[in-house]
C-alpha cells in the first residue's frame, strides 16, 4: 500500500450509470474523497502545480468545487471565494445565467469577493461541457479578476468543454 498512482485515483472514482438521468455516467468522487490517502494525494498534486505562482484567491464552484477549492486554497495559503446557486449568498451579488442542454442555470458571487487585478484560480471537480466554468470565467473577468487557470480534478475529454474556456488556461488532473 504505497502512495496512490494516477491510475489508482482514476479507479477509485465510482461510475454511476444513469444518474441523474438515463444515459449519463456520473463520476462519483465521494469514493475518492472518503479515502484519506487518495484525497491527500489529489490535493497535493493539484497544489504542487500552483505553489510558487502568484495567486490571490481560489474560487470554488458549488458544491463539489467547494471541497477541492477550499483544500487547495488552504494548501496555497490564500482565501477561497464561493460561487453559489441562486439565493444562497447573503450579501450583494453579481449573477450569471447560462444555457444548459435543456433550459438555463444561474450562479452568483458576492460583489466584494474579487477586486480588480487580483489573480484568481478557478476550481471545480469535473469539466464536462464547460458551460458552468465558462459562466464563472465571465463573472470573474467582469469583476476585473485575472484568471490564472481553470483547474479540475477530472475532465470528460470527449465533450471538449475546454473550447468554451480561455485557451491555454485549463488544467485537469485526471482524464476520462
Ligand atoms: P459542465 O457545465 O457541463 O462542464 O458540467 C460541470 C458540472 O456538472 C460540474 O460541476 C460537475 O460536477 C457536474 N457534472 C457534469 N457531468 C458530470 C458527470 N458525468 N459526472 C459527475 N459530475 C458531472
Amino acid at each position: 500500500r504505497g502512495t496512490p498512482s494516477m491510475n489508482d485515483l482514476k479507479d477509485i472514482i465510482r461510475d454511476v450509470p444513469d444518474f441523474p438521468k438515463k444515459g449519463i455516467i456520473f463520476k462519483d468522487i465521494t469514493t475518492l474523497l472518503q479515502d484519506a490517502r487518495s484525497f491527500q494525494k489529489m490535493i497535493d498534486l493539484l497544489g504542487h502545480r500552483y505553489i510558487g505562482q502568484k495567486i490571490d484567491k481560489v474560487v470554488g464552484v458549488e458544491a463539489r468545487g467547494f471541497i477541492i477549492g477550499s483544500a487547495l486554497a488552504y494548501k496555497l495559503g490564500v482565501g477561497v471565494v464561493l460561487v453559489r446557486k441562486p439565493g444562497k449568498l447573503p450579501s450583494e451579488t453579481f449573477s450569471k445565467t447560462y444555457d444548459l442542454e435543456y433550459g438555463t442555470d444561474t450562479l452568483e458571487i458576492h460583489k466584494d469577493a474579487i477586486k480588480p487585478g487580483e489573480r484568481i484560480l478557478l476550481a471545480d471537480d469535473l469539466l464536462a461541457t464547460g458551460g458552468t466554468m465558462a459562466a464563472v470565467v465571465d463573472m470573474v473577468e467582469q469583476m476585473g479578476g485575472n484568471i490564472v487557470e481553470c483547474c479540475f480534478m477530472s475532465e470528460l475529454t470527449f465533450l471538449d468543454g475546454r473550447k468554451k474556456l480561455p485557451e491555454g488556461k485549463v488544467y485537469s488532473l485526471l482524464q476520462f
